[in-house]
């Protein structure tokens, strides 16, 4: 679907991949991609997530195309058959704005990617990056211990860099001696000594690390623990008073601890050094301008009562208007927060097999899993539940310990009606029903639920609004303004709004 129709005979190229942009920065996207095709390059943006077509090239505007991105980002124009690397800095609006480029080349020609880095979510604080009440008093904890290791883990694109440089950014005061070694520097703090890899001349992060120790810091942060060694170094950091924040890539508690014992390091060290673990992923957020609320199914009041012995009866949906994609704006992030007691740091030491140390995690709601933390963010209304029930991964969140609750999420646990009715079947028990927007949304005795705009429980297409409202207990709920943009290398004219709407509902999804 061609969204964005340049008049490419006669509008220059240059103004072309500005607006590009703009119109990226304008739709929060994360990346704006340049794919080759045999007969078009296509431009596409990730938004929320989602991959969104967003213009098509002809061929004979391709390589001018590609030519102009590679020379604002600093790269070697003359080379197209080499990966290259490369960044634009810019201002939107007075706003300083960094992208990072990749070229690589495909069968077709170059792809570009440009990823958009946004600091804005990490640079409101720790507060307001969605930790839930009990997990961010859990994370503050967490931060005032003196030496240790705090990681965040999380799959590619699960907002851990977001969360790392907020938890930085709190402890960024100036008795404190912090160095990070990073790669690539994502954002630069001020008050930070931040160290770029370059393993191109021998600069790994397990190189940077041993001179880091000599440094005299007080936190060391590494972007990611990726071999032993780099491992290695982080538990002797933390065990000879240091503080380490850093990220690995495993997707839940249990899973990180099983990684991190699998690695070349002393069990005894590991359990004694470990602090905290933050296992983080992101569900689409619900447009609070037009979410609706219908009845929830037998089966989803199973999954819920289940996971978190609540008893529902509506649940929050999305609805779509002209303010979001199909009923999602924004994103939210879904936490597992594992402070590690002694019981844990022990059964670490002792190589506890994995089912023990899971009652030892999850056992008398100690931590709260990221099904539960998503299923509460749902019955909220800052999610929906089928976006929990996308983020969950069945094969890996559960165990011997929580089979009922995975042959519920299964829908091979009996519902309700089904114990009363005995000819109910399972299908019955999965079965969707059609969305009837409620009169009422949703409350929760867990915690206050967001204040609804009248449009939420209306069952006309939401009409636009003059004043947005925001509950300012709910900052996550705020909606940024769409301000008007412009690049100060030219003069933009950004012609009409742009809608939503214009992007169709059939993008693709890669999470
Ligand atoms: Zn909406």
């Amino acid at each position: 679907m061609v969204f964005k129709e340049y008049d490419y005979d006669n509008q220059p190229i240059v103004e072309i991949v500005n607006e590009i942009m703009a119109d990226a920065v304008r739709n929060r996207a994360s990346d704006i991609h340049f794919d080759p095709t045999p007969d078009k390059l296509k431009v596409r943006f990730r938004i929320d997530g989602d991959l969104v077509d967003y213009a098509y090239v002809p061929n004979a505007f391709k390589k001018n195309m590609t030519t102009r991105i590679k020379i604002i980002s600093g790269m070697n124009i003359t080379e197209s058959r080499l990966p290259q690397d490369g960044a634009i800095k810019t201002e939107l609006e007075g706003k300083p704005l960094d992208m990072r480029v990749s070229a690589l080349p495909i069968v077709d020609g170059e792809k570009v990617v440009i990823r958009i880095l946004d600091y804005s979510t990490s640079l409101q604080g720790i507060d307001n990056i969605g930790f839930s009440d009990v997990n961010l008093e859990k994370v503050k904890r967490m931060l005032d211990v003196p030496n240790g290791i705090i990681l965040t883990t999380g799959a590619t694109g699960s907002g851990k860099s977001t969360t790392t440089y907020a938890m930085l950014q709190r402890l960024n005061v100036p008795e404190t001696n912090i160095i990070t070694v990073e790669d690539p520097v994502e954002m630069k703090i001020e008050g930070l000594n931040q160290v770029q890899v370059m393993a191109e001349i021998g600069l790994t992060f397990a190189a940077a690390l041993r001179s880091i120790l000599r440094q005299d810091p007080d936190v060391i942060m590494i972007g990611e623990i990726r071999d032993n060694e780099t491992a290695r170094i982080a538990v002797r950091s933390a065990i000879t008073g240091h503080l380490v924040v850093s990220t690995i890539h495993t997707n839940n508690t249990l899973n990180t601890i099983e990684r991190l014992t699998d690695m070349d390091i002393e069990r005894y060290l590991l359990g004694t050094a470990l602090v905290g673990l933050i296992s983080q992923r992101l569900a689409k957020k619900l447009c609070p301008k037009c979410r609706g609320s219908r009845p929830a199914t037998e089966y989803e009041k199973l999954v819920i009562k289940k996971a978190i012995n609540l008893d529902i009866d509506n649940l929050y949906t999305p609805v779509g208007c002209d303010d979001c994609l199909g009923g999602y704006r924004g994103r939210v992030p879904i936490h597992e927060v594992c402070e590690l007691d002694q019981d844990i740091k022990d059964a670490i030491t002792n190589s506890t097999p994995k089912e023990k140390l899971r009652s030892l995690v999850y056992g008398n709601g100690k931590t709260i899993s990221l099904l539960q933390d998503g299923l509460k963010k749902a019955v909220n209304g800052l999610t929906s539940f089928e976006e929990i029930l996308r983020v969950i991964d069945i094969e890996t969140d559960f165990g011997d310990g929580d089979e009922e609750l995975r042959m519920a999420l299964l829908g091979k646990l009996p519902t309700k009606s089904a114990e009363e009715n005995e000819e109910g079947n399972e299908e019955a028990a999965t079965e969707t029903p059609a969305v009837t927007p409620a009169p009422e949304p949703v409350t929760t005795p867990i915690e206050k639920a967001p204040e609804t705009t009248p449009t939420a429980s209306t069952p006309e297409p939401p009409k636009p609004e003059p004043v947005r409202k925001v509950d300012p207990n709910n900052p996550e709920y705020e909606i940024p303004t769409e301000d008007k943009l412009s690049f100060n290398q030219s003069d933009i004219n950004f012609g009409e709004e742009m809608s939503y709407d214009d992007f169709g509902d059939d993008y693709e999804d890669d999470y």
